[in-house]
């Protein structure tokens, strides 16, 4: 069951997640005690392009359906596939596939993904958990998503994956995993990042959690099968690099999760690269945060603790159009296997340095898809963390459909985008539910999302009348703050009462 949220609004980022070896990277991954390194799946991010409690629907719409008619599970399994058993890891001669370079204009959406395949892969060596809640068809569908990660990206060992309904069944046992109290600090962190659903799985040394919460079994069946080969991705990385938290810049090791799980999906048609770097996209255009600022959890989540995914997931698709393809990206971590450095094995996996691939890849995004609400930052911290007067200012209209969604009808066409730009609060210092009660939309608006950082999107319905409409944000400590767009006319140049 999910907690209520009945905790005050905090009106600072969370406490970075401090650890004794220095290294802590939030909502992705987290170096505990002992250098177990944890490894969390945004629910929010890695759901966005497959429908996710992202979603919000405020004008009495049904509820979002999953991206695809997919079928009910598999209840009756078709027969068993066997998983390959794949003894070694996967060569690192996988061809490079071709990614556009540097695409000029964003890709059309692409087709509706076919279902997710019906056959039950049994992975070997893998031991799965489950309180005896979990039904039959998610215990599947987890130890589907599973084997296709260990198919796809080798054997990593021994794995065992905990899936519980019971939230303190799922702590405790990370807990003891982690060698930690119950009472400790960082198990009650653990507790609120899933409580906060900000995590809806995480991966460490060998492990993969997850919490098969009320919003887990709402997701459609893609998102959950890529979260978990999100997280297999995690134990690959720290096979190939031969050690137990890997080492590299948080934007790149989630990042390359992320793609290598949308790919993986991809392979299976399940998802399309072209409509999940749109979603990426639409993520980042409220982030101010350069990419070099997100290397650690500390200062990307200053900001936005989705960003390292989103904009990490289009790093990484750079890279591997660009400097290697996917052969490189393992051989990132593979070289760490020999004793490299990260920024070392970066140099010789990619054959560019850092400093400049962040040279690279700014310029590219100030072209492809620069920031609505301000310029990239290169220094960290664009929000401050203590509490000011709040503001909020319409930025601009959009045409129909322009940041459409995969997985939320609601947000694509007829429905007219409009952005707003938030500053003087952090957002990401919210909760979803938090946000759910404090944005107060006016009539006519669909849905809203974020688009990274502090920028926010509402989607009005274009039959609407025409004429001013106020949105307002109410924090729960009283401070509030509203802005006045105008809808109904074809100008894209409103400009906002002041
Ligand atoms: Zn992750």
């Amino acid at each position: 069951m999910a907690s209520n949220h009945t905790a005050p609004l905090p009106t600072s980022p969370p406490e970075p997640f401090q650890t004794g070896t220095g290294k802590c990277l939030t909502v992705a991954c987290i170096v505990v005690t002992f250098t177990l390194l944890v490894c969390a799946c945004l629910a929010l991010v890695l759901a966005g392009a497959l429908g996710s409690g992202y979603v919000r629907i405020t004008l009495g719409a049904t509820a979002t359906p999953p991206l695809t008619a997919t079928p009910t599970s598999t209840d009756t399994p078709t027969p068993t596939v066997t998983a390959p058993p794949t003894a070694t890891l996967p060569p690192t001669t996988i061809p490079t596939r071709t990614i556009t370079r540097f695409p000029t204009t964003l890709p059309t959406r692409a087709p509706t993904p076919s279902p997710t395949p019906t056959f039950l892969l049994t992975p070997t060596g893998v031991t799965f958990k489950f309180d005896d809640s979990v039904a039959q068809s998610e215990r599947d569908l987890i130890q589907n998503g599973v084997a296709l990660g260990r198919r796809s990206f080798g054997d990593v060992g021994p794995v065992t994956v905990f899936a519980y309904t019971d939230l303190n069944t799922l702590i405790t046992e990370m807990a003891r995993n982690n060698r930690l109290s119950i009472e400790s600090d960082r198990s009650k962190d653990l507790r609120r990042r899933f409580e906060n659903y900000t995590w809806s799985a995480a991966a460490s040394s060998g492990a993969i959690w997850l919490w098969v919460s009320d919003r887990w079994k709402t997701r459609p069946r893609e998102a959950k099968t890529r979260a978990l080969i999100h997280e297999y991705f995690h134990l690959a990385q720290d096979a190939r690099a031969g050690r137990v938290g890997s080492k590299g810049p948080l934007w790149l090791i989630e990042g390359a999760a992320e793609f290598e799980s949308y790919r993986v999906m991809a392979n299976l048609g399940q998802a399309h690269l072209s409509q999940a770097r749109s979603d990426k996209i639409i993520q980042t255009r409220g982030l101010l945060n350069s990419l070099s600022s997100m290397e650690q959890l500390t200062t990307a989540e200053v900001e936005d603790t989705g960003a390292p995914y989103s904009l990490g997931y289009l790093a990484v698709e750079r890279l591997i159009a660009d400097y290697g393809g996917e052969r490189a990206l393992l051989q990132f971590w593979d070289e760490q296997s020999k004793g490299a450095t990260w920024q070392s094995a970066f140099q010789s996996a990619f054959g560019i340095s850092l400093s400049n691939f962040y040279a690279k890849f700014e310029a590219y995004r100030r072209e492809q898809f620069p920031p609505y609400c301000g310029a990239v930052q290169t220094a960290r911290a664009t929000v401050s963390p203590t509490p000011t007067a709040p503001s909020i200012r319409f930025d601009r209209r959009h045409p129909p459909g322009a940041l459409a969604l995969s997985g939320d009808p609601l947000s694509a066409s007829p429905n007219i985008p409009y952005t707003f730009c938030v500053s003087g609060f952090p957002l990401t210092a919210l909760t979803e539910d938090q946000k759910r009660t404090s944005y107060k939309t006016p009539t006519g608006v669909q849905t809203w999302h974020s688009c990274g950082g502090n920028c926010i999107i509402l989607y009005m319905h274009p039959s609407a009348s025409p004429g001013e409409y106020t949105f307002s944000i109410e924090l729960s400590d009283g401070r509030r703050a509203e802005t006045v767009f105008q809808h109904g006319n074809n100008s894209s140049t409103v400009t906002p009462r002041p």
